[in-house]
């Protein structure tokens, strides 16, 4: 296998998916341009060029489809290590000893709560699926526009994405290296960083957990 989407693409047909894949309408701006944005990871090129603003597109359209696609991607590696991330291995939503997140919706938790990561990491999901179904924030047509709090919604999903991969990689590398899926995560988690650090989309103190990782596979 040869890319990570095909790899993905076979982790989705074997029903490793930790809930169902969000999927982009036929004939719409977004589809062409999660089409475009796939064309251009599947020929190999430059990651840190692939994720740059194609010329002419929209700022927002360009964020959406990529929210989307690492939504259903992260989903996706989640699901792959999910049935050896439980309360008992991880009792905290953690990355490693010195971090340690707590959730907060303003819905069920008003206030930051300490949960299990398996918890914190459903509440986190079905949080992210409602807003990406919400078509009042990701309008499905072009004639709908984008809300003001667009980019400022969609930097904070993504910030809480990246605690998923945070997870993973401290708690549960071990379980993707022994299904052989480190470099497809790998490319999955380099084609994320280089298009939040290319918009400056999560904040640089949110992405310490990683850094050690960063300086090692994000280095082209
Ligand atoms: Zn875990």
């Amino acid at each position: 296998m040869n890319n990570f989407l095909e790899f993905f693409h076979l982790m989705d047909k074997k029903g490793k998916t930790f809930r169902p894949k969000k999927r982009f309408t036929h004939g719409t701006i977004r589809y062409s341009l999660h089409k475009q944005a796939q064309a251009s990871l599947s020929s190999g090129i430059n990651l840190r060029e692939a994720v740059r603003l194609p010329p002419g597109e929209d700022m927002n359209d360009w964020t959406a489809v990529h929210v989307v696609d690492f939504f259903n991607r992260i989903n996706l590696i989640y699901g792959t290590v999910s049935e050896y991330c439980t309360e008992t291995t991880c009792p905290k939503m953690s990355g490693g000893s010195r971090y340690e997140y707590f959730w907060q919706d303003g819905v069920n938790y008003k206030k930051p709560a300490a949960l299990p990561a398996p918890k914190y990491i459903e509440n986190l999901m079905d949080w992210v699926e409602g807003q990406i179904n919400n078509e009042e924030i990701f309008p499905v047509t072009t004639d709908v526009p984008f809300p003001r709090s667009f980019q400022t919604l969609s930097k904070k999903i993504l910030t809480r994405l990246f605690r998923v991969f945070v997870h993973v990689y401290i708690h549960h590398f071990d379980r993707i290296v022994c299904i052989g899926a480190e470099p497809h995560v790998n490319s999955c988690f380099k084609h994320f960083y280089y298009f939040v650090k290319e918009f400056d989309l999560i904040p640089i103190k949110e992405m310490e957990p990683l850094d050690e990782l960063v300086k090692q596979i994000c280095k082209d």
